[in-house]
């Protein structure tokens, strides 16, 4: 019984060898295929979990390992230092950090490569080991200096929303077992080859629409409120925009933008936002309470208190300090 299935394991793995593109890297059509070739600007971040120069040998290693196969080089154009604040672990809250972080160079490079000793609560913590955000498909996170992890996420920036369909390098965990899992399928290799010269300034042209216009926006929406917490205004105003432009009915996005023009005391444009959430969501409850302070800190109490009550009648609670700082101002006006 034993050998019966050793043999089988054998034969499944001989098969699945046979269909990776290994074997065929010394044809002259398989090299012509691959020219030219791209070379693809790195931007690397590091957070210090690796030492620069293992980083580098380890990306050299990896980039000669996708040159072979889909004729795209890696080559590191800039480096950035990142001390995280509560995003490490939570991957959307780092890809949004990166993104955020990244912005303004997004000319200069075509992938931000984060190495970062993350743990995140899939299977226990074991998994992922890489990650890639799912907007741009740009936004790369390496947790082990192992190629099949780099090779992964990057495949998957050429390979889109094709996920783990299939064997080799495009599965969804590492095997374990070494090197031969740094190959692509022929199949897999098609689609890269097919996306290799992407714009990756452009969120790619997959599950266009309704749903990927709102993801879009909601990513935008994200970074705009992280730049909020930081207290940079412009940022997080310009990132608001585009989250707008995206999705002009987004009322969460108005409402944020409100209140960033209400901490610049820009109160009337703030109640210009604020209004147009709640014409969108008219159970916004957060959004009376953000116009109701707008109202106080331009001293319309009577309106003030208006918000406020709608607001906590739909269960919204309200600071009692900000209740009691109005209820003295109600008093003082009578
Ligand atoms: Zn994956």
């Amino acid at each position: 019984m034993k050998k019966a299935v050793l043999l089988l394991s054998l034969v499944c793995l001989l098969g699945c060898y046979a269909g990776s593109v290994k074997p065929l890297l010394d044809r002259p059509e398989f090299k012509a295929e691959n020219e030219p070739i791209r070379t693809l600007k790195v931007l690397l971040i590091t957070d210090d979990s690796y030492r620069k120069d293992e980083i580098e040998k380890f990306v050299s290693k990896c980039s000669a390992l996708v040159e072979m196969q889909v004729g795209i080089r890696l080559e590191i154009v800039d480096w950035i230092r990142i001390k995280w604040e509560d995003e490490l672990d939570d991957i959307i809250k780092m890809e949004i950090r990166v993104a955020g972080d990244t912005w303004s160079k997004r000319d200069e490079f075509d992938i931000a490569l984060t190495f970062i000793y993350f743990v995140h609560n899939i299977a226990g913590g074991k998994l992922p080991l890489g990650a890639i955000d799912t907007f741009f498909w740009r936004y790369l996170f390496v947790r082990e200096l192992d190629p099949y992890i780099l090779l992964h996420e990057l495949f998957h920036a050429f390979s889109l929303d094709r996920g783990h369909s299939r064997d080799w390098v495009m599965k969804g965990a590492r095997p374990p077992y070494g090197s031969e899992w740094y190959w692509l399928t022929p199949e897999d290799r098609k689609e890269v080859l097919r996306n290799k010269w992407r714009d990756f300034n452009l969120m790619p042209a997959t599950g266009q629409g309704e749903e990927k216009r709102l993801e879009e926006s909601w990513f935008y929406y994200k970074i705009g409120s992280a730049y909020l917490q930081k207290r940079e205004f412009d940022q997080a105003i310009s990132f608001l925009n585009k989250s707008l432009e995206t999705n002009p009915k987004y009322a969460a996005a108005y409402e944020t933008r409100g209140v960033v023009y209400s901490r610049r005391e820009q109160y009337d444009q703030a109640i210009a936002d604020f209004n147009k959430a709640l014409e969108i969501n008219p159970s916004f409850a957060e959004a009376y309470f953000s116009r109701g302070r707008a109202y106080y800190f331009k001293k319309e109490y009577d309106k003030s208190r208006e918000d406020i009550k709608k607001a906590q009648d739909i269960g919204y609670k309200v600071p009692a300090e900000f209740l009691d700082d109005l209820h003295k101002a109600l008093g003082k006006n009578k």
